[in-house]
């Protein structure tokens, strides 16, 4: 088998070669058929997450070793499965879900396995999909995506899920209010997609680049606000009719999630998903007195990808643009997402 790994942090992808495994158990061994490109891989790729004030959140010292194969948004046909491998066979297309837990700990055992303590998710702490195969412990990660093509089902597994995940956390005031939504990269456009398949009143998009606004625009959403605007504040609050119920932060920068937090109205409440990184300070008061919830969402659970996966067999898949390169291509595209030269996603094609 191939693969391009991280030998280094921040150095290009390695091309790798070694022998195809065969699997044990209940492992399931899969030809992949494509692998999107996701923005957490440049923080893994760097090795490190900003966390404001300078300081750094270093993934080598949390268990993430190198060489590590990334790509996380798999799908393959299964070409062989261990002997107590139920459920699949030979030949079958499936989407991995990658967030992968111990599947014993208490947060496994109430079923948040993307949010398990020992977490070992593909792409991240064990070998990922920028490869021409994949080795699954296990075929409770196998989810069929009826007649979806590889290369849209891909994004679902982070980017898809992600949002639905987010998405979910608002289902309160969704239907009613619209939601605001900061950001429209690949998270945010799938966002503004299955928030319309959701039965989502209206989203207002935030973002600080125009290409990325049109974007926004074509997906649906309801008005985009430059988030450079002197005046951004004022805007949301205009066209949320006195304040935002609910925003979703897809960047996760200091700024924007303050930009959330004064943008909420009294009960209000901000997710926020994105890792870019920074610190943020709220005053106390804020929180009785706006009746404020801050909340994060990773990922999600594996309930929530078969959720996802019967909205998008109901409602059909999500309109995001994605490209299609193939997989010796892929330190161009990863060094095409961090210069913000890629609408949508772009899905690598291994095999
Ligand atoms: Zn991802
Ligand atoms: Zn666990």
């Amino acid at each position: 088998m191939l693969s391009f790994d991280v030998c280094e942090c921040g150095a290009p992808l390695q091309r790798m070669e070694r022998e195809t495994p065969r699997p044990k158990g209940t492992e399931v061994v899969l030809k992949v058929l494509a692998a999107g490109v996701c923005h957490s891989d440049l923080h893994i790729w760097d090795g490190y997450y900003d966390i404001g004030g300078g300081q750094k959140l270093k993934l080598l010292d949390r268990g993430i070793k190198l060489p590590l194969t990334m790509g996380h948004e798999n799908v393959g046909e299964v070409i062989a499965v261990g002997p107590e491998a139920k459920g699949v066979g030979v030949g079958d297309v499936r989407l991995v879900d990658p967030w992968m837990g111990c599947g014993e700990c208490v947060v496994c055992r109430r079923g948040d396995e993307n949010l398990c303590t020992k977490p070992c998710s593909v792409g991240v702490h064990r070998a990922g999909g920028y490869s021409t195969h994949l080795l699954v412990p296990h075929p409770r990660y196998l989810f069929d995506i009826g007649n979806l093509s590889p290369e849209r089902a891909a994004p679902l597994a982070c980017s898809g899920v992600t949002a639905y995940g987010a998405l979910t956390k608002v289902s309160e005031t969704l239907r009613d209010e619209p939601v605001v939504m900061f950001g429209a990269g690949g998270v945010g456009l799938m966002a503004l997609a299955l928030h319309k398949k959701m039965g989502g009143k209206s989203a207002i998009v935030v973002d600080i680049d125009p290409v990325k606004r049109e974007a926004a625009m074509k997906a649906g959403a309801a008005k985009t606000i430059d988030g450079k605007a002197p005046d951004v504040l004022d805007q949301i609050r205009a066209a949320t009719g006195g304040g935002a119920w609910a925003s979703i932060d897809f960047v996760g920068a200091g700024q924007t999630v303050k930009l959330g937090v004064d943008a909420a109205i009294k009960g209000g409440k901000v997710v926020v998903v994105g890792l870019f990184g920074g610190d943020v300070v709220v005053p106390t008061p804020f929180f009785p007195i706006k009746a404020l919830t801050i909340q994060g969402s990773y990922v999600g659970s594996l309930n929530e990808v078969a959720e996802l996966l019967a909205l998008v067999k109901d409602k059909g898949a999500p309109d995001v643009p994605v490209a299609t390169r193939p997989l010796e291509q892929v330190n161009a595209a990863l060094n095409d997402l961090r210069d913000g030269r890629i609408v949508g996603r772009v899905v690598m094609t291994p095999s």
